[in-house]
């Protein structure tokens, strides 16, 4: 079998103290107990920025995380990363606050803000609004004991398949995991994955992310 190789990026602002690989670090231990997958790392600091022509070629899939450095990652490493996902080469998972990610504003074409966030620690419900799709695989409506709370409006194109949706102790409601299929390629935001707190190692959210690994690779078996 052909194995999926996958590129788990980061700005690595995250805290050492929650994350001491970084949060695609964290991503890539997670995904490295699945066989059909070949999953590196790179970050901001790296030559190109890790983002080269030469890893991004030898890439299925990108997973991104950023926050406060979203504007030093360069414009044309973003537009050659989205020319890849819409030629259907790359697939993008943006998770957390990488949905201001250049590369995925960029194929949204809006401006992925959000309304409101919390940083108080407080439970999210996630909802699995599509059971039978294939990055709801395995999982069941689940907590995450402690995140940082979004809320809707998230000024994006209505998604083509809505997976997951979060409640919040303040009543807030937020798409949580969504699916687009932009040109010939996949994209999929996960919105879980605040710095400061270990969500990455949650069973369920790294089952999410392998399964939905395998969906923007668009190799899964529907
Ligand atoms: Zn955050």
């Amino acid at each position: 079998m052909e194995k999926i190789r996958v590129l788990a990026w980061s700005e690595r602002t995250e805290p050492d103290s929650v994350y001491p690989k970084g949060i695609n670090g964290a991503i890539a231990d997670g995904l490295r107990s699945h066989d059909d997958f070949e999953v590196s790392t790179s970050s901001l600091k790296d030559v190109d920025q890790g983002l080269g022509d030469d890893r991004l070629d030898a890439s299925d899939v990108l997973i991104w995380w950023g926050h406060n450095k979203h504007d030093l990652v360069s414009n044309e490493r973003a537009e050659s990363i989205a020319r890849r996902v819409r030629a259907g080469s790359l697939g993008l998972i943006v998770v957390h606050s990488a949905i201001l990610s250049k590369p995925f504003k960029a194929l949204m074409g809006t401006s992925c803000g959000i309304a409101g966030w919390r940083e108080d620690d407080e439970p999210e419900h996630v909802h699995v609004v599509m059971p039978n799709h294939p990055i709801a695989k395995g999982i069941h409506d689940f907590t995450i004991p402690r995140t940082e709370m979004y809320s809707e409006p998230f000024d994006v194109p209505a998604p083509d398949v809505l997976v997951l949706e979060s409640r919040y102790e303040g009543g807030e409601y937020f798409r949580s995991g969504c699916c687009w299929l932009v040109g010939n390629g996949r994209v999929f935001s996960f919105s879980p994955g605040h710095e400061t707190l270990p969500i990455m190692m949650q069973d369920e959210v790294k089952t999410v992310l392998s399964n939905a690994v395998r969906w923007v690779a668009n190799l899964a078996a529907e």
